[in-house]
């Protein structure tokens, strides 16, 4: 099947106006926002969505949510994986009602954190444990202590990888191979080559001859990308990646924000990587926010051999609300009642249901994309073969495709995330909600198909 532009294009008008005509309280409040929110939203990405407006919601339960309008939504979204628990989990819930009355933020450490701390190192096998409020920090932290260590002024990224609002990750090689400022980067401090190197995930000889010189400080990466669709690693790229930062000195930081789908200790534990730093945000405390990063002894060490106690407060790493009392309240309630062993035994499955639903009508109509999975999570392609590495995975995205996909997916009860196809699964998902997107996903190829 090939894609008829002329027939999406009309089948995209048809859907939006039905989005529109459905939802007028929705349309009401975007309208009142733009008096004194920029773009009508909150957050500028949350004008990403496909329809005309975003639909208001009204409230949250498990893996469904109601908007303004009183359209219920299976969430496959799930707030790009800060709500993979599920919407207001009861033990979060509780836990956060019993802290919000005995304190929120005071400076304090409490016996909650050292909780976690305790937990996150059967997890990941990581000894020391440190909290910030967004994953986005915990990387710039990571990434400032291995500058410190190291003495390198470089980090290393792969091509496409995204890691939150961190300056350093915004570039991405272009056509002939060069080192640019990503599409899109607005401000950057300084050109991005300045600061990272950046090459393909699963070239291992470009990750080599990019560490030879030995100025790089570390190499920031996700096990598997999941943020331009998934890209898996190609069997033997993690020992490789291992081997070389450690024969030319460079820190590995694994960023487990979203890979966290493949397990209660994440991709790092599920396939045995051994990374010198490993952040996870998002999902840690149910969606309130929170996130932490963990290291081993041996950078702990070399942290205490560079910091001073006088300056510690101002060094660069900071927040005055991270680890407060109520995320980490909250943190331990997710950790131990939420995402547990038992809840990825129920998610797992749901997400085969997903993918190997949505193959099937991909061999009904003979569609050339294709479905991938990690864990919890998954996603469809608009290219007929997995892609190895960020380019491939980028050249088969299709906005004008994906909006309508998604579009035509939340005109009838579903949401995915407004970032490429994915889907997420939660302890409270149901194999009735799969279904539901199985169905919607074959009258939308159906409809393509013409
Ligand atoms: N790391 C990864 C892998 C992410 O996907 C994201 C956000 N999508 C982040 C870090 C940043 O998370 P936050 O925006 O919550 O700081």
């Amino acid at each position: 099947m090939s894609i008829d532009r002329q027939r999406l294009n009309s089948l995209m008008q048809r859907e939006q106006k039905r989005f529109v005509d459905e939802r007028p309280k929705s349309r009401a409040l975007f309208e009142r926002a733009g008096k004194s929110l920029w773009g009508g939203v909150p957050m500028n990405w949350m004008m990403k969505w496909a329809g005309a407006f975003p639909p208001f919601l009204r409230e949250a339960q498990g893996a469904h949510f109601y908007d303004v309008d009183g359209h219920r939504y299976v969430d496959f979204c799930l707030g790009d994986t800060g709500a993979m628990t599920g919407h207001s989990p009861s033990a979060t819930v509780s836990a956060v009602e019993q802290q919000i009355k005995r304190g929120i933020t005071l400076m304090l450490p409490s016996e909650d954190g050292i909780w976690v701390g305790e937990e996150l190192q059967k997890r990941f096998g990581l000894q020391y444990w440190q909290f910030a409020l967004t994953a986005t920090d915990g990387n710039r932290f990571c990434i400032r202590l291995a500058r410190q260590i190291t003495g390198r002024p470089k980090i290393l990224v792969f091509n496409w990888c995204y890691h939150g609002t961190v300056d350093e990750s915004f570039i991405t090689l272009n056509r002939e191979g060069i080192a640019q400022a990503r599409r899109g980067n607005i401000g950057p401090p300084v050109d991005p080559a300045v600061t990272t190197k950046v090459v393909e995930f699963n070239d291992v000889q470009s990750l080599e001859q990019a560490l030879a010189p030995e100025d790089v400080a570390c190499v920031l990466a996700e096990p598997a990308l999941t943020n331009v669709g998934i890209v898996h690693p190609e069997p033997g790229f993690h020992q490789a990646l291992r081997e070389l930062t450690r024969k030319h000195g460079t820190l590995l930081i694994i960023d487990e924000t979203h890979t966290i789908c493949a397990g209660p200790g994440g991709y790092t534990r599920a396939e045995n990587l051994d990374p010198d730093f490993l952040v996870f945000g998002k999902p840690i405390a149910g969606g309130v926010p929170g996130a932490a990063y963990g290291f081993t002894p041996d950078v702990a060490k070399q942290i205490s051999f560079t910091q001073n106690l006088e300056d510690c407060d101002t060094g660069g790493i900071g927040g005055t609300l991270a680890g407060n009392s109520l995320s980490l309240a909250a943190m331990r309630a997710t950790l131990t009642k939420v995402l547990t062993k038992e809840a990825f035994d129920r998610m797992i499955p749901l997400a085969q249901r997903w993918t190997t639903g949505v193959e099937k009508v991909l061999v009904e109509y003979s569609v050339p994309w294709h479905v991938s999975r990690l864990g919890c999570r998954a996603e469809y392609l608009f290219s007929p073969t997995r892609p190895r590495n960020g380019t491939e995975a980028h050249d088969a995205m299709d906005f004008e495709l994906e909006r309508f996909m998604h579009l035509y997916a939340m005109n009838r009860g579903i949401l995915l995330t407004p970032f490429h196809n994915m889907a997420l699964m939660s302890p409270a998902t149901g194999s009735d909600d799969v279904d539901h997107h199985t169905r919607v996903f074959r009258e939308a190829v159906k409809e393509l198909a013409g």
